[in-house]
Formats: C-alpha cells, sequence, structure tokens
C-alpha cells in the first residue's frame, strides 16, 4: 500500500470542494481533491449529448445516480432517443443549471481571489414573473416592472423593501431574521396586501431558496445573500442579471478552477472513491480511497469533506462523534427537483421571451397531494447560449422545486412530468409540437439543506468539526449563504478561510 503526505485533503470536486481547495492551494498548501466520478464539478456538471449517444443509457443513469438525480421518463423512450442520436449536439447540464445573478454574486468573489477566470463566458438575460396571463419584470439595476409601480404606489405597499431592508441590517438582526418565514415578513410589512405584489416577491424568493411553500422560506436567509454577496456588486456597478448560465454548460466553470488548481500545485485525482476518513486519537490521520491502481492512503491532518453532510457518515465512522450527532445531522432536509430538458425545432415565442427567465408559482396545486403548489422557473437556454443546441434547434430547461419526499414519491412525479407540457402549451401554443424531445430528470438533492426557518444560515453545519481534530465540511450543506452554488462556493471560501486563519471576505 502506497502512501502519499499533503497539507490537506478535500474528499469530492464539487464547487465546494473545488473553492476550498483552490484557495489553500493559492495560500501555498499542498492539497490533493479527491473525486469518485470521472470529471469535476459534482452537482454542477455537464454532458455532452453526444456522450449520451456513444455511451449508452446505463452509464448516463449512472452519472445523473452519482449526483442523487434520476431519469423519470422520456418521450420518445430512452433508447430511441441514444439510438437516434437525438441529443447529438446539445450540452445538458444535470438538472436546470442556472447561476445566481449570472455568477455576481460569492461565485464572483471567489473568482476575484484566484485572480480571475476569464476564459469561463457567462450569458445573462432579463428574469420576470409570469402571473395570471402577463409577464412581469423583475427588478433590474433598480427599474421596477411599471406595473408593480403603479400598484406599490396606489396601495402604498412598501415593495423595494424586500430588496433594500437588507442593507441597513446589521448581522444580529440578519440572524435573528433567519426563523422568520418570508410570508410572516410580506404580512408584517403590508406586501400581502396585492396579490401580484406578493407573487412577484415569492417567486423571487423561491428563486433564491428553492423552497416552495412561502411558510418555510427564511426571510433572513435571502437577505444575508442580498446584502453580502449583491449588496457590493450593486456598489460596484457589475449586478446586472438575475440569472444566466456557463457557456457550453456549467461543468466548464468548475473545468476552469481545476485548471486555476493545478497550475497553483494542486494535485486532482479523478475516479477516486474515498472509502474512509482515518481518524486516530480523536484526530484526522488522512484517507484511504479506491483508485484505478487499487486502494491507496493518503497521509493529511486536515482533511475537508466535500460530501453533503447527512452522507458523511458514510465515510466517517459515526463512533466518532457524540451520540444522537450524526442522527442530528442526517435528519437535516434538502430540496429537491423536477429537470425537463426539452429539444425545441422552433421557438414558438416572441425571441425577447426566449432570452428571459420566467416564473410562476403554480403549475400544479398543493391539492394534487404536494406540500405546497409546485412552482417552476424556465429558461431557453440555448437563446442566450446557442453553444448548447444544435443550429436550429433550441434547449429549453426548468426547475420544479420538490422536496425530498415529493421527488421521491413516484405518483407525485408522474403527476408533474406529465403536467408540464400542458402548462408550456397554455403559456405558449403550439409548444408541444415543437418538442423534439424531452428528458424528465428528478434529482432529489438540489439543495443541500433547504434554507428553511429551521436550518437556514447559523443553524448549518459549521464548516471546522467541533469533534474531531482537523475535520472540516466544505458545499451546501455545511456554514455558508445563498442559494445552491453560490452556497457551496461560500461555504469553501468560509472553510479556507478557517484552515488558513484568513479572511477571504465572508464568515
Ligand atoms: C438537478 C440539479 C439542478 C440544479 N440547479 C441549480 C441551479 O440552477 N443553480 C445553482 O446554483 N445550483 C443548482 N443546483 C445545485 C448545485 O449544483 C449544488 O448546490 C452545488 O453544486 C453543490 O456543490 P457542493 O460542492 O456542495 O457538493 P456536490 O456537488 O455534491 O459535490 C460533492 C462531490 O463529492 C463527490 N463525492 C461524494 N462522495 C465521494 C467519495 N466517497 N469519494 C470521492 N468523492 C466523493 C461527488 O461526486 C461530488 O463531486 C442544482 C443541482 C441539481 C442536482
Amino acid at each position: 500500500m502506497k502512501e502519499k503526505r499533503y497539507d490537506a485533503i478535500v474528499v469530492g470536486a464539487g464547487v465546494g470542494g473545488l473553492t476550498v481547495g483552490t484557495l489553500m492551494a493559492k495560500e501555498g498548501l499542498k492539497v490533493l481533491i479527491l473525486e469518485q466520478c470521472d470529471r469535476p464539478g459534482g452537482r454542477a456538471f455537464s454532458i455532452k449529448g453526444k456522450e449520451i449517444s456513444d455511451k449508452g443509457f446505463d452509464w448516463y443513469k449512472n452519472m445523473l445516480a452519482a449526483q442523487y438525480s434520476c431519469l423519470a421518463t422520456s418521450q420518445p423512450d430512452i433508447e430511441t432517443i441514444v439510438k437516434n442520436r437525438l441529443l447529438d449536439g446539445y450540452t445538458l447540464d444535470v438538472g436546470y443549471h442556472a447561476l445566481s445573478a449570472n455568477g455576481a454574486g460569492y461565485m464572483l468573489d471567489f473568482e476575484d481571489q484566484i485572480g480571475g477566470l476569464p476564459e469561463v463566458k457567462k450569458h445573462g438575460g432579463m428574469w420576470g414573473n409570469y402571473y395570471k396571463g402577463r409577464i412581469y419584470h423583475d427588478v433590474a439595476g433598480s427599474k421596477i416592472d411599471p406595473e408593480i409601480k403603479r400598484i406599490a404606489k396606489e396601495m402604498k405597499i412598501p415593495f423595494f423593501s424586500f430588496y433594500v431592508d437588507a442593507h441597513m441590517m446589521t448581522d444580529e438582526q440578519l440572524d435573528a431574521l433567519e426563523k422568520v418565514s418570508f410570508k410572516q415578513w410580506a404580512d408584517e410589512k403590508g406586501i400581502s396586501k396585492s396579490d401580484v405584489i406578493f407573487n412577484h416577491l415569492h417567486s423571487v424568493a423561491t428563486l433564491f431558496s428553492t423552497i416552495n411553500s412561502p411558510e418555510d422560506i427564511s426571510i433572513g436567509e435571502i437577505f444575508r445573500y442580498f446584502k453580502t454577496a449583491f449588496g457590493p456588486k450593486l456598489m460596484r456597478g457589475v449586478l446586472g442579471d438575475i440569472g444566466g448560465f456557463v457557456e457550453d454548460g456549467v461543468g466548464e466553470w468548475s473545468k476552469a478552477v481545476v485548471r486555476k488548481f493545478q497550475a497553483l500545485g494542486g494535485d486532482l485525482l479523478l475516479n477516486a472513491k474515498v472509502k474512509k476518513v482515518l481518524v486516530e486519537n480523536g484526530a484526522v490521520k488522512g484517507v484511504l480511497v479506491d483508485t484505478a491502481e487499487g486502494e491507496q492512503t493518503f497521509a493529511a491532518a486536515r482533511v475537508v469533506s466535500n460530501i453533503p453532510a447527512q452522507q458523511t457518515f458514510k465515510v466517517i465512522d459515526k463512533a466518532h462523534f457524540p451520540a444522537g450527532y450524526p442522527e442530528k445531522i442526517e435528519r437535516m432536509y434538502g430540496y429537491g427537483s423536477y429537470c425537463p430538458y426539452i429539444g425545441l425545432n422552433k421557438l414558438v415565442m416572441p425571441e425577447a421571451e426566449a432570452k428571459m427567465g420566467l416564473k410562476n408559482t403554480c403549475v400544479l396545486p398543493k391539492s394534487e397531494g404536494f406540500d405546497f403548489d409546485v412552482y417552476i422557473c424556465w429558461n431557453i437556454q440555448s437563446a442566450l447560449d446557442p453553444s448548447v443546441a444544435p443550429a436550429g434547434k433550441y434547449l429549453y430547461t426548468a426547475y420544479l422545486p420538490l422536496t425530498e419526499k415529493e421527488a421521491t414519491t413516484p405518483e407525485l412525479v408522474k403527476k408533474i412530468v406529465n403536467r408540464l407540457p400542458e402548462f408550456m402549451e397554455e403559456v405558449y401554443p403550439g409548444f408541444k409540437a415543437s418538442m423534439d424531445w424531452k428528458l424528465d430528470v428528478v434529482c432529489w438533492k438540489l439543495e443541500g439543506v433547504a434554507k428553511s426557518i429551521s436550518q437556514a444560515g447559523t443553524q448549518k453545519v459549521p464548516v471546522k468539526s467541533e469533534h474531531i481534530q482537523g475535520l472540516y465540511f466544505a458545499g451546501d450543506t455545511a456554514r455558508g449563504y445563498g442559494v445552491a452554488m453560490d452556497c457551496a462556493i461560500v461555504s469553501g471560501m468560509i472553510c479556507a478561510g478557517e484552515i488558513l486563519g484568513k479572511d477571504f471576505g465572508h464568515k
């Protein structure tokens, strides 16, 4: 058995693991990142449609399964899709993968720390809310949709409070709001007096939390995100878009970070599954790994786990933690999603609308058996980034947040899968006739820990283990703020700061 020593080992090359690993390498530590899959990115990976045609459905199924996702169904059946190479020329992210604020959130803070990623192109656009048959534009810069402005003025509703109040708040005030729901805050502010305005802000709050129910969305979490991720970018004048996509797929971002990491002297080992984090006398000693060359041990006094916290105990013995602690972490719940991709042969909406990200808070009502009305955010991804679809074709992507339980209940998945094309047909007649193919991907861990009133912010897993010396956590389940990728990135920055005794701008 070989043994090689590092200053720090990171288990997992998800965006949180890549962030902490690269920052440590930049500060001169000898770092090894171990990744079980054949590519970096974790839940933020991309596949070329051609890869699916070449390697087949079993390969695709395994790629999805490694990231808590599966193909619920497809149109036509997946064998026909593969045989007829219908996906050739498309690039598919693991599911809908828009960048919060088109990457101008914590992602930009991290990129600044590592000297930028100029080769990564991001395509942002306008976002809006589709409500009762019309589109209301989201706030962009300081521009408010004229109809929302009119209603707010007429009904004396402090619409802009949602966007500006946070910037005047102290950390203590934000912490106190963690357990307050968006609904409670909206009621107290008088926002709920107008269904148009309440629905509009609810749709933005769900976008930034992935939680459907306004009674479960932590307003403190949203406000902290606005203040610490977006506030400084407003001052810099670089916050322009609500969302956007990485050119040629979200996986390109991770690949670019890996290039930086390796240029800084870091080692990345792919197809390397960590079997065990080795712990002796309450302190981390290294890791035992399955690699293509067989089992190997790597030694380090610091190990960062980038595996979602609830799964940590697959590689670290529960006996190293106090009684009840592992079970408490395992009970933390995340949020899943139904992520359809559809290949379209024509645009059935005006081009300006195709370039928008649109949201609606009720595709299927709660009365159909869901915990709350099912929300949707959709894009014609290829209208913003033509590289993800072949010439003359268009790629539709969407995300419909589902609780972990909903995402793993076949009858509910079936209902939402069947409903989606009907809903789109209602919005854009002719939509169904323009579909060449449809893949219905469902994941049960889009967000590792849901930013709910019972789990948000300071209630999350600390980046430094309180129980094992030298053990750290980074990723969207560990202490970090904001949504999904941004949350995983800021947690990697907080974790690196903790290890290096350095302030990377966020604590
Ligand atoms: C379908 C879907 C849609 C999404 N949509 C969006 C979106 O629109 N916008 C957005 O910002 N985010 C989105 N997300 C969420 C985003 O991808 C995640 O929040 C983020 O990527 C999590 O990163 P992470 O570093 O916390 O963890 P992960 O990505 O889970 O990384 C963990 C890594 O550890 C590896 N690993 C696990 N066990 C082992 C082991 N034993 N040994 C070695 N390696 C191991 C995994 O393979 C993985 O690479 C989506 C996620 C999914 C699944």
